[in-house]
């Protein structure tokens, strides 16, 4: 039987690259994977803070070329696509209310079900957007996040010139600005890293800042009204606080970051007080696959500096270890030229 090599997490802190029964060429699509990348859930998971069953092939982030095309289907082999990883059922209530990201029947590939750090997936033809030539191969390999961020932003809304903050430069803090940026908000970008400072202030924030200063720098920016939106885009219940902190009155918090490990010691009163809005998305949906793609087919945004890293499938555990720290998107590199770029 034919066999593709697949990451594998076989418990707590432990991974393996090892070979795995190909998919058959069945009524699905199988795609072959070029590259795929590597986010904070996958790290959860590897380290057993998020639980899957095990042994489970990781990864939910991915860009390939389809080698079979679903029988009857519409997207033909040779397509270069990406996979939505938030599978969903079609049938349900949430399903039939267009909120397919909520499904309850659903899952998240490389969590609940197996995942895209393999050589070939086989998936429904209805989880596959395809990717026009547009854009690059850097480019590509973050569009399933640039997804999520179009998703959440989808839930507030922007007036030119208002004061939008940006707390976490990281890949998807990053997108958050650009977006936010190009619908017209000045953008205030809030890290620690210098680099990632400057990243930010050479893709559209007009001002950027440490977590120290933040507070001065948006008093200052909007005249001490603080800011209309502020985006939480780390995942800390600090850094959640600071959000709440930031925000003018009447003004939104968008929660992009997951908190799993609060102390109950948010400033609640000010939610209160200042009459905000918080909206906590989740995931997204085919929509928001299309609006991403067409973003950066567009030349609107700008990814390819967010890809820092790129390791061989076979070196996939010190990939684990190169997230983080000074790198944004860290990619698992399949391709054939991949294979022998790296040591
Ligand atoms: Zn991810
Ligand atoms: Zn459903």
């Amino acid at each position: 039987m034919r066999a593709v090599r697949a990451v594998v997490t076989t418990g707590p802190g432990s991974v393996e690259v090892r070979d795995m029964p190909a998919p058959p060429r069945s009524d699905r699509a199988v795609v072959r994977v070029d590259q795929a990348g590597i986010c904070g859930t996958d790290l959860k998971i590897l380290a057993g803070s998020i639980p899957v069953e095990y042994p489970r092939v990781m990864g939910h982030e991915m860009v390939g070329e389809v080698v079979h095309g679903a029988p009857g289907g519409d997207i033909p082999a040779g397509s270069r696509v990406l996979i939505n990883p938030a599978t969903f059922c079609g049938r349900c209530d949430l399903c039939r209310r267009d909120l397919r990201h909520l499904c309850a029947a659903g899952g998240l590939l490389g969590r609940d079900v197996d995942g895209v750090f393999s050589e070939e997936i086989e998936i429904d033809e209805v989880f596959l957007h395809v990717i026009p030539a547009a854009v690059s191969r850097d480019a590509a390999a973050v569009l399933q996040v640039l997804a999520t961020v179009v998703h959440a932003q989808r839930t507030v809304s922007v007036f030119p010139d208002e004061t939008a903050a940006v707390i976490g430069l990281g890949v998807a803090g990053q997108l958050h600005a650009q977006l936010l940026a190009s619908r017209g908000a000045n953008v205030i970008g809030v890290t620690r890293s210098r680099w990632k400072r400057e990243l930010a202030a050479g893709l559209g924030a007009g001002r950027t800042t440490t977590p120290d200063e933040a507070a001065e720098i948006v008093a200052e920016a909007t005249g001490g009204r603080g800011a209309d939106l502020v985006v939480e885009s780390v995942g800390t219940e600090a850094t959640l606080a600071r959000a709440i902190e930031l925000a003018a009155p009447a003004g939104h918090v968008l929660a992009f970051g997951t908190v799993t490990d609060g102390t109950g010691e948010l400033p609640y009163y000010q939610l209160y007080f200042k009459e905000l809005t918080v909206h906590s998305p989740r995931a997204a949906g085919p929509a928001d696959y299309d609006a991403a793609i067409a973003l950066t087919a567009g030349g609107r945004l700008h990814l390819e500096p967010l890809v820092t890293a790129r390791f061989r499938l076979d070196d996939a555990a010190a990939a684990f270890a190169a997230v983080g720290g000074d790198n944004l998107k860290v990619v698992l590199d399949l391709s054939p030229a991949g294979q022998g770029a790296h040591a």
